[in-house]
């Protein structure tokens, strides 16, 4: 963890699947909350949960907070090094090419599931950060589809939802034991 400050939120309740909060599309965050400690403790919280919760990513609905805000972070792999924590604010997807990309997904809101989800490979985010400074950015692969899954979720939507198949649906020991591609990513 390189960001000072980041992991000095509260640990929040992760609500799951079920609760109607999952299901609700997200309010815009308005202008006069850029900057204010609501916000900034709100983007703390959603890091520290997302890091205790052992995921990559979380966005605000799965803490009850029906909110156009979400956290994420990419741990460091072969190719590149980790980055750190980042919290967007009323984010902005342009996706580029098609939903052709499989691979694999679990989520915090779904304990214990593991789901095949093809996702856009290519994206670009515009965002703000919670001082309302704006950021923008592309996302391929990996970085893609942790910011799709995430910003779904500021839609009412779930991983499951995207599943082409029941068939590619595991519980987590399962998939450990018989899934096939354990060479896709695992989204969680
Ligand atoms: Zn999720």
């Amino acid at each position: 963890m390189r960001l000072p400050g980041m992991l000095d939120g509260r640990l929040r309740e992760i609500v799951r699947m079920g609760h109607p909060v999952l299901r609700e599309r997200a309010a815009e965050v308005a202008a006069d909350r850029f900057g204010t400690r609501f916000l900034r403790d709100l983007g703390r919280d959603l890091v520290r949960t997302m890091h205790e919760g052992g995921g990559v990513g979380l966005a605000a609905p799965q803490i009850a907070v029906p909110l156009r805000v979400l956290s994420y972070y990419l741990p460091a792999d072969d190719a590149t090094p980790e980055l750190p924590p980042r919290v967007l604010v009323n984010p902005r997807l342009t996706l580029f090419g098609e939903p052709d990309e499989p691979g694999w997904e679990g989520c915090l809101s779904i304990p214990g599931l593991r789901g095949m989800v093809p996702r856009h490979r290519h994206l670009r985010v515009e965002a703000l950060d919670v001082d309302g400074k704006p950021v923008a950015f592309e996302a391929e692969g990996y970085h893609a589809r942790v910011i799709q899954h995430e910003h779904d979720h500021l839609d009412g939507i779930l991983f499951l939802d995207r599943m082409p198949t029941m068939t590619d649906l595991f519980f987590e020991e399962e998939w450990d034991r018989y899934a096939g591609r354990k060479d896709l990513p695992v989204e969680i």
